[in-house]
C-alpha cells in the first residue's frame, strides 16, 4: 500500500497521533488513488498551533524584504513543477488540463504579487494637533491564523490566503478540504524549498468537525479565514466569534447573467456557457441563472442549448470542454437538483443525466421556464446546471437577479450604457461585471460577496487580502 502523506508541523513531516489515514481518488477514474493523508485528531492540531505560536514573534520580526524573498522563492519552486502540479490538480479535482494550468499559474502569480507587498506594508503619517508631536499608524500582523479551504480551487485559494498571511508576518495552520489536499501539500513543499522557517506554515489534514471546528475555536488562534459553503461558514463564523477573534468567511453563490435586447447573442452565449459549464459548474462564481429579456429569449435558448449539446465531456487529462464532478456525492447532489427542477415545473432542454462510465461525469444541463421561487433558481447547485428565466424588462431582470440570498458575482450583457451603469449600481453583489462572464477574478483587486455569500467583514486578494491579516496601531509621540 502507498505510504500516506504526512502533516507538516514545525518544519517536520509527521504522522497523526491516531495513525488513521484517508484516500483521495481521481474523479475521472475512481479506482486510481492519488494520495493518502492523515485523518488528524485534535492533538495533531494542538501541536501545529503550538508550533505556529512559537514561530510567530521571530517571523513578525523578519524584515519584510526577507519574507518577500521567501515568498518569491515559493513562486519559483512552484513554477519549476508547473507541469506536474497541473497534472496532479487534474487528477485530484477533475478540472480540465487548461483549467488546472490556469489555476496553477494564478497561484504562482499570487506568490510573486505578495512577495512584493511584503516589503511595502506601510502605514500612514498624519498631522498632529500640536507641534513637537508625531502621529502615525503602523500595520502589525494579527498573529497566528487558521486557514480552512475548499476543494474546488485547491491551489489558488490556499495561495490567496497563505501568501498575504505570511507576507504580513503571521504564522499559519492550514486545513485543506479532504477531497483535494495534494495541492496544498505541494505548496507547503514549495515553502520548505524556499527556506521558510520552521513553524511558520503548518499543514494538518482531516475532517472539518474533528480539526476544522477546533481550529476556528482555539484561544491561541487570532484570526480565521474560511472559504467554503454558507452552511459550514456560518458555523465557523459563530465558533470564531465566541472569543472575538477576527473572522472572514467567503461562501456560496447563485450568480446571474442578465441578457438584454441590445446584447450580441453569440457573445452572450459564450459568456453564459463558459460561466455555467466551465470547471463543471463547480465555481463559487459559476453562472447558474441566465435572466433573459423576452425579445431575445427564444434566440438565446436555442443558442445556449446548442452550446451545451456541443460540449465534450471527459477526463481532464484529455483536456475536453468539461471534466467530471469531484466526487460521487457532488454528482448525486447535481442529479437531485435535476429532479427538483423537473418536479417544480422547469423544462429540461439539454443534458440532465449522468454520463456512462467509471468517473463522476454529468451532462451539461439547461433548464428553461424557470421561475424565481423554484429551488433551481434559489439554491447553489454547484454543478453544470443552468436555469434560464424570462423577464419582460430591465426592472424585472434586476429584481430577479437580486431575488436570492446570495450575492457573490453577477454580470449583464448589453450595449446600452445606461443599463450597464444601472446594473452596476443596483446589483446586490460583491463582483459586478459588464459583458463578462461571472467566473474569473484578478488577483490584485478585492474579491468577496454580499449577503449570504460572505461574512462581509473583509475582502480577499489585492490590498484587501493584507487588511484581514494585519491590525493597525496608532502611535502618538511627543518629543
Ligand atoms: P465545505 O463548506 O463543505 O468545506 C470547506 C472546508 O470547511 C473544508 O476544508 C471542510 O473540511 C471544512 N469543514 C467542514 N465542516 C467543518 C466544520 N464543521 N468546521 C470547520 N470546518 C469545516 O465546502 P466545499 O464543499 O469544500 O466547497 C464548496 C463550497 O465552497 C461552495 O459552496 C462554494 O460556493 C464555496 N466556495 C466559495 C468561494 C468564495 O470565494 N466565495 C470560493 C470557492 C468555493
Amino acid at each position: 500500500m502507498e505510504t500516506a502523506y504526512r502533516n507538516f508541523v514545525d518544519g517536520e513531516w509527521i504522522e497523526s497521533e491516531r495513525g488513521d489515514t484517508f484516500e483521495v481518488r481521481n474523479p475521472a477514474n475512481p479506482d486510481e488513488i492519488v494520495g493518502s493523508y492523515q485523518a488528524s485528531v485534535r492533538a495533531d492540531l494542538e501541536a501545529a498551533i503550538d508550533a505556529a505560536v512559537a514561530a510567530q514573534d521571530e517571523w513578525a520580526d523578519t524584515p519584510g524584504p526577507e519574507r518577500g524573498r521567501i515568498l518569491k522563492g515559493t513562486a519559483i519552486a512552484l513554477e519549476e513543477q508547473r507541469e506536474s502540479a497541473t497534472e496532479m490538480l487534474v487528477r485530484e479535482e477533475g478540472k480540465t488540463r487548461s483549467e488546472a494550468g490556469g489555476e496553477v499559474g494564478q497561484a504562482i502569480d499570487i506568490f510573486h504579487y505578495y512577495a512584493q507587498k511584503a516589503r511595502d506594508l506601510g502605514g500612514t503619517a498624519k498631522s498632529p494637533s500640536a507641534s513637537g508631536k508625531v502621529l502615525y499608524t503602523k500595520r502589525e500582523p494579527l498573529g497566528t491564523v487558521g486557514l480552512i479551504t475548499p476543494w474546488n480551487y485547491p491551489v489558488a485559494i490556499p495561495a490567496w490566503k497563505l501568501a498575504p498571511a505570511l507576507a504580513a508576518g503571521n504564522t499559519a495552520i492550514i486545513k485543506p478540504a479532504s477531497a483535494a489536499p495534494n495541492m496544498t501539500r505541494i505548496l507547503i513543499e514549495s515553502f520548505d524549498e524556499a527556506g521558510l522557517p520552521d513553524g511558520v506554515a503548518n499543514f494538518v489534514t482531516g475532517s472539518g468537525s474533528e480539526i476544522g471546528t477546533p481550529l476556528a475555536e482555539h484561544d491561541d488562534v487570532d484570526g480565521v479565514s474560511f472559504t467554503g459553503s454558507t452552511t459550514v461558514g456560518t458555523m465557523v463564523a459563530q465558533s470564531a466569534a465566541d472569543d472575538l477573534k477576527r473572522v472572514q468567511c467567503e461562501m456560496g453563490g447563485k450568480n446571474p447573467t442578465v441578457i438584454l435586447p441590445s446584447a450580441d447573442i453569440e457573445s452572450a452565449v459564450d459568456i453564459v456557457g463558459v460561466g455555467a459549464f466551465g470547471t463543471t459548474g463547480q465555481s463559487c462564481t459559476a453562472c447558474s441563472r441566465a435572466i433573459v429579456h423576452e425579445d431575445v429569449y427564444d434566440e438565446f435558448v436555442e443558442a445556449i442549448t446548442q452550446y451545451a449539446d456541443s460540449l465534450e465531456v471527459g477526463p481532464g487529462l484529455d483536456d475536453p470542454d468539461m471534466g467530471p464532478h469531484v466526487s460521487r456525492s457532488e454528482l448525486d447532489s447535481t442529479l437531485e437538483y435535476v429532479d427538483h427542477a423537473r418536479e417544480d415545473g422547469a423544462t429540461l432542454k439539454s443534458g440532465g443525466h449522468e454520463v456512462d462510465g467509471d468517473g463522476f461525469f454529468v451532462e451539461p444541463t439547461v433548464f428553461v421556464d424557470v421561475e424565481s421561487d423554484m429551488r433551481i433558481a434559489q439554491e447553489e447547485v454547484f454543478g453544470p446546471v443552468l436555469a434560464v428565466m424570462q423577464v419582460g424588462d430591465f426592472e424585472e431582470a434586476l429584481q430577479a437577479a437580486n431575488d436570492v440570498d446570495y450575492g457573490l458575482s453577477a454580470s449583464v450583457v448589453t450595449q446600452d450604457i445606461t443599463e450597464a451603469n444601472r446594473f452596476v449600481e443596483e446589483i446586490e453583489s460583491g463582483v459586478a461585471k459588464v459583458n463578462e462572464k461571472t467566473t474569473g477574478v484578478e488577483l490584485h483587486v478585492p474579491f468577496g460577496g454580499y449577503k449570504d455569500s460572505s461574512t462581509n467583514t473583509y475582502r480577499e486578494q489585492g490590498d484587501a487580502g493584507l487588511d484581514f491579516f494585519t491590525t493597525t496601531k496608532t502611535v502618538y509621540m511627543n518629543y
